[in-house]
């Protein structure tokens, strides 16, 4: 009976290295996909560390254009910040989720309670009509 339990307990013990070594082989295989561009590696960087921070693998990647014409290299040329393509999902939507820059644009319909996220357009000329109700809404009355 013991003889019987401790080999059961060596073969699941081989069986999770294996499975484990399968795992890591995958992961290092992985296709890598683009979450976002970003204007300049130093943005593409800061959101790697918080997809890294969220336990999502990530890397930040300078355009390879940059390198060939030596002009648009540098901080300002574009990057990507890329994850293995299983965790793409999850990346976009972390990152849609915690951008500062959105939760800014975002403004309540006075009238039905919505959340509105607002483009530039709409900044700029004072009102917007919201989706959810069509109420004309303007943003003097808002702030
Ligand atoms: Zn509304």
């Amino acid at each position: 009976m013991t003889a019987v339990s401790s080999l059961n307990y060596t073969v699941l013990n081989l069986l999770t290295v294996f499975v484990g070594c399968i795992w890591g082989y995958k992961m290092a295989e992985s296709k890598w996909a683009t979450v976002t561009e970003t204007n300049g590696i130093t943005v593409a960087e800061m959101l790697v560390k918080r997809l890294e921070a969220a336990e999502i693998p990530a890397q930040a990647v300078q355009e390879s254009a940059g390198k060939a014409f030596g002009f648009m290299s540098g901080p300002l040329g574009t990057a990507y910040v890329r994850v293995p393509e299983q965790y793409l999902e999850e990346a976009r939507q972390f990152l849609d989720v915690e951008e500062p820059a959105n939760t800014d644009d975002i403004v309540t319909c006075p009238e039905c309670d919505s959340e509105i996220e607002l483009d530039e357009t709409e900044w700029e000329q004072g009102w917007f009509t919201c989706p959810v109700c069509e109420t004309h809404v303007s943003l003097d009355d808002l702030f």
